[in-house]
């Protein structure tokens, strides 16, 4: 068989049946980026695959690239397969939104090593059951916030991202790409003080200690992220809860 073996760890972003017994799989890995693979006869009964071909599994893949924009797959190790965060609702729908982020946002076949140990730190989290605040609103931010920066798309927060003026950031501009002074708000969004100080703290901090703050400043700053992200990225996420 022409073509070469490909080595890679790589998380499973999504998972889709195929044919009669295939799954064709959307991967993120460490050493390439974005990845589309064929695992064929994965959905037999008795498949040297097992269930590791889910969404969430970290394995270690061997995989064949031939002529086809997909690769297969040769062989499946699991490094972690995140077992209580499958077996919790929240966490599960939180990892699950964190995957859709990433398939929208990192669609490169360049690799993102920041971004990939963001998503291993984050499937970590949830899967830990001392880390009871995990699956709420402000880690799922945290990490957008964390994934927007490793993409290259952090929103500006140190001054005025249309004039530089450091005083007097009244609102929140996505087309501007960040906070906006009282003179350029035009085109802005009211953006509290919380919702800032979130931002900046957040950014700041490991995702497992990730800030508190108000519902409304929690709002505030999902639509700073979201609007930044379409104007500049042209992507659009989902909600984030
Ligand atoms: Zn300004």
């Amino acid at each position: 068989m022409a073509g070469t073996t490909v080595k890679t760890e790589a998380i499973v972003l999504r998972s889709i049946r195929y044919g009669e017994a295939d799954r064709i799989l959307h991967l993120y890995s460490r050493q390439r980026g974005r990845i589309g693979a064929i695992a064929k006869g994965a959905r037999k009964p008795r498949s040297r695959f097992g269930g590791r071909l889910e969404p969430f599994f970290r394995l270690d893949l061997v995989l064949h690239e031939g002529r086809s924009d997909l690769l297969t797959v040769t062989s499946v190790a699991t490094l972690d397969g995140y077992p209580r965060l499958r077996a919790s609702g929240p966490a599960l729908s939180a990892g699950a939104r964190a995957c859709d982020a990433f398939l929208r946002l990192l669609d490169s076949a360049e690799p993102n090593l920041p971004a990939y140990n963001l998503l291993c730190r984050y499937l970590t989290l949830l899967d830990d059951p001392e880390q009871e605040r995990s699956a709420e609103l402000e880690a799922a931010l945290s990490f957008r916030l964390k994934l927007a920066l490793a993409a290259g798309f952090a929103p500006e927060l140190a001054s005025c991202a249309s004039c530089g003026e450091a005083e007097h950031l009244v609102g929140f501009s996505g087309a501007a790409g960040g906070v906006v002074c009282s003179s350029c708000e035009a085109g802005a969004f009211e953006f509290s003080e919380g919702a800032h100080a979130f931002m900046v703290e957040a950014l700041a901090r490991p995702l497992a200690a990730a800030p508190a703050a108000e519902p409304l400043a929690l709002r505030q700053v999902e639509r700073a992220i979201g609007e930044t992200l379409e104007h500049h990225a042209h992507v659009q996420l989902r909600a984030a809860a």
